[in-house]
Parts: structure tokens; C-alpha cells; sequence
């Protein structure tokens, strides 16, 4: 079969041509934001590098980082790129991790990242002949309208469905054949089982690919997901500050995700030193962006835990490709001193046959740490007769112990009761915040 691409000479263009390409862009993008944003070019002088001592992306580690917190002590106005009559549109982080960052785009801005979107939709397997459900909110939360714009520039039919009423989305995608559904992995997993409980089985829908991604899951997660739907899963990756979903994007190799390397540069840095690592090692993904108008960013350090690789991809694309996150250092809790990631816990409850339906809360009792992992237990072994409940939790616990090193106090909870997410799911409820 031919391999398809939305733009084919960007997609696959050859290392040395996109370096020069990327060179040229960030040389621009520099003069940009040193004449437009006084507050970076604040952090440029303090840091004594001019905008003359940027000649290419061998100089890009000369320039200064920029964190969330700049971001949140800027709001509103303090990085905007642009006059603001300029700007057409305004989005808005989640605020999964506080105060909500805003961004702003021009025309030019909203194209390029609608276009990053579309890559991703013709990854997945998309063209125009197809009905895209997207199905991620849609308002300030940029995951709706990025994939719209992308799904209209593919040229598929397009559903604006946002996300939530989750019985109309089923009869839409039922009705009117849906073939690509676009949301929040924890939301296409509740669509599933919703689908199941209306009686449908997974053959009976149109879809074929789904487009999944604004937080982190689990290999495990993927592989739930594309059996209750019937499809492929694909990861996309995007975050509010460098546009929105779409910045990475995975093919149908499913293996890691290619960033848009013409539109962002990637670095991956030690987060304690900041530090440049090589490619292949685990550290803080750091985005500058390259075109950019209204909010460009330089070395924008995102908090997301992943690493990049060259290793040639077999759909033919040259753009470099991120592994999953695995969370964002924040996510990281800090139970009794180990390190635990929730999706090592998603890991663990899968693998033992349980529905990604679960809660983590952590509190400290008496100065010691303790982990609580609520977990649904799956319909067919939930029934009156009950069963070895507590050697079934005696279990899991067992298997949790084994990956992060810690046991926790596993709770089987009746089915239904952890609320489903519509949006991004809120995993984790960390008590300790409470008392300090
Ligand atoms: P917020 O920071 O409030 O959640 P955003 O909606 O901009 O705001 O979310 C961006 C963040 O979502 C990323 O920094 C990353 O942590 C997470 N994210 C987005 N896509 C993925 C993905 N495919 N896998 C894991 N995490 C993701
Ligand atoms: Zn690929």
C-alpha cells in the first residue's frame, strides 16, 4: 500500500535538510521574541546572549529556559509575540497543576497547529473520506479545537461532538458511521464500556482508529482500548503553551510518537541541571518553538518525562519520535521516599485483568506515608456470591509491591463506583497538600 502523509516533503525531508530549515527558522525566531517579548529578552541579557550569537540550532543551548512558572507570572499579556489586535484566538491549560496558563494565536498560529493536527489524523489512517468524531471538550481546552481544525483540513467529515452525554455520542457514532473517534484515552475507555452495556459489540461500530491522547496512558490502557472499540489506538501529544495537541503524533508503527520538528525543536535535559542529554536517555522534555507569532516559545521546559530516538522509522518518516510520557515529573509521588508513577500502577491493574477504572490517594497518618489504590472489580466477578475478595486485593497488592517497591492498601470497589472521566482523568488525590 502506498504510504500516505499529509505533507509528504516535511514529513520525510532528509536530516540535514530539515537542520538547515530548522536553523534558519530559529535564527528568525529569536529576533523575534528578542524584539517583541521584553520579558525574554530580559532573561536573554541576563544570561548575556543576543540575538547575534544565535547562527543555528548547534547555538540553541546558549539560550535561556523557560519554565511554567514564568508562564503563570506573565499571565496575561507578559509573553505575548504580537500586537493583540493581531491575535485571533485565546486557549487555556487544563489547570491540571494549578493556576491555568492562557496562549494566544493568530491566523498563522491556529493554521500551522491545525495542520500539525491533520499529520496526525492522516497517521492514524484518516483522508476524506472519513467521519471524524472528536470528542474532546471543546472551549478553552485546546484538544477539541485543534482536532477539528485538523480533521477539516484532512477533509473528513467532521463532528464536533465536545466531550460528556456520552449516550449522544454513541448514537452519533452509531448513526452516522463514525470511522475516526478523538478524545481523552480515559474517555474513549468509558465510551467502550458504555458501548458494551448498550449491547454493542465492538465488530457492530464503523470506527477504525482513534486519535488519543492529553494524558499520560499506559501500553496496557492501548491495548483495552482497542479491544472494546474494535480500532488501532493512536497517541497524540500537544500541550496548551506550544499550541495544542498535535506537536507529536504517532504512525501507524505505534512506537513512539514523530514530533513536527519543522514547526518545534525538542531537547531532553536533566531536570536538575539542565543539562543537554543525549538522545536515548530518560529526562524533561524542552520545546522552542520555530514559527510561532502571538506566543512563541524558547526552551520551554514542559515537565514531561520522556526521551527522543532517531532509530529510522518504517512508515517513512524522518521527524524525530518521543516515547510516551510516563507522566510529568510533577505526577511523580514521593511515597515513603521511592518514586511512584500512577501509570505504573495502571500498568500493574491491567495486566491482572482490572478495568482502568481506578483512584490512588495518598496521605500521611502518624509521619509515615501511606498509598491507597482503589480498584473496581471487573462485572463478571462482582456478583452476590462473594468470592475471595480479599485474596483477590491480597494479590494485586502483591503485584504492585513488585513493580514500585512499596505495597499498597488495595481496595476492591464495587463496579461503577469511580467516576468515569469525560475529559482528562483525575488519577491521583495527594492528602499530604492538606497538612503542610
Ligand atoms: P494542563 O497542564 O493544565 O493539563 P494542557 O491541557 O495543556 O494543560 O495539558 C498538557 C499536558 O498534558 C502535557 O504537558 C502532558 O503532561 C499531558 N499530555 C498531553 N498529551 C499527552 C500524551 N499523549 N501522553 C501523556 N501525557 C500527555
Ligand atoms: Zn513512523
Amino acid at each position: 500500500m502506498e504510504k500516505r502523509y499529509f505533507n509528504k516533503e516535511i514529513e520525510t525531508m532528509g536530516r540535514e535538510e530539515m537542520k538547515a530549515l530548522q536553523s534558519e527558522r530559529l535564527v528568525a525566531q529569536v529576533k523575534h521574541v528578542w524584539e517583541n517579548v521584553p520579558y525574554y529578552r530580559g532573561l536573554m541579557e541576563k544570561k548575556g546572549v543576543t540575538p547575534d550569537d544565535i547562527k543555528g540550532i548547534e547555538d540553541l543551548h546558549k539560550l535561556p529556559f523557560l519554565s511554567k512558572a514564568d508562564l503563570r507570572d506573565q499571565y496575561p499579556y507578559g509573553l505575548l509575540g504580537t500586537d493583540l489586535e493581531n491575535c485571533v484566538r485565546i486557549q487555556s491549560t487544563s489547570g491540571t497543576t494549578g493556576r491555568r496558563v492562557v496562549a494566544f494565536y493568530t491566523q498563522h498560529d491556529i493554521d500551522l497547529w491545525e495542520e500539525c493536527c491533520a499529520r496526525a489524523i492522516v497517521a492514524a489512517g484518516g483522508d476524506k473520506g472519513d467521519v471524524c468524531q472528536v470528542s474532546y471538550g471543546f472551549g478553552l481546552f485546546t484538544g477539541g479545537a485543534g482536532l477539528n481544525g485538523g480533521s477539516h483540513k484532512v477533509g473528513c467529515l467532521t463532528l464536533p461532538m465536545s466531550s460528556g452525554n456520552t449516550e449522544r455520542q454513541i448514537q452519533f457514532m452509531m448513526d452516522l458511521g463514525a470511522t475516526i473517534l478523538c478524545c481523552t484515552p480515559s474517555y474513549a475507555a468509558f465510551i467502550g464500556e458504555s458501548l458494551k452495556e448498550a449491547g454493542y459489540k465492538p465488530e457492530d461500530n464503523k470506527l477504525k482508529a482513534g486519535i488519543f491522547g492529553a494524558e499520560p496512558w499506559t501500553e496496557e490502557m492501548r491495548r483495552d482500548i482497542e479491544r472494546s472499540l474494535g480500532i488501532k489506538a493512536f497517541d497524540i501529544y500537544g500541550l496548551t503553551e506550544t499550541s495544542g495537541p498535535g506537536v507529536a503524533f504517532e504512525c501507524e508503527e505505534q512506537n513512539g510518537m514523530h514530533i513536527n520538528e519543522d514547526h518545534f525543536i525538542a531537547e531532553i535535559i536533566d531536570p536538575d541541571t539542565g543539562e543537554v542529554l543525549p538522545e536515548g536517555e530518560k529526562g524533561e522534555l524542552v520545546f522552542t518553538s520555530l514559527t510561532k507569532e502571538a506566543f512563541p516559545l524558547i526552551r520551554y521546559r514542559t515537565r514531561d518525562i520522556t526521551m527522543l530516538t532517531r532509530e529510522r522509522c518504517s512508515c517513512g518518516r524522518t521527524l524525530v519520535r518521543m516515547k510516551k510520557p510516563m507522566g510529568r515529573s510533577d505526577d511523580m509521588l514521593i511515597i515513603r521516599g521511592v518514586n511512584v508513577f500512577p501509570s505504573q500502577i495502571e500498568t500493574v491493574l491491567l495486566k491482572e485483568g482490572y478495568t482502568p477504572n481506578y483512584q490512588i490517594v495518598v496521605d500521611r497518618v502518624k509521619n509515615t506515608d501511606t498509598l491507597d489504590v482503589y480498584v473496581e472489580m471487573n462485572p463478571e466477578s462482582f456478583s452476590d456470591v462473594v468470592g475471595d475478595i480479599a485474596g483477590d486485593a491480597d494479590k494485586l497488592a502483591s503485584a504492585m509491591k513488585t513493580m514500585l517497591g512499596i505495597t499498597p492498601k488495595v481496595h476492591l470497589v464495587a463496579p461503577k463506583t469511580i467516576t468515569r472521566s469525560e475529559g482528562k482523568a483525575v488519577r491521583v488525590i495527594d492528602n499530604r497538600k492538606l497538612h503542610d
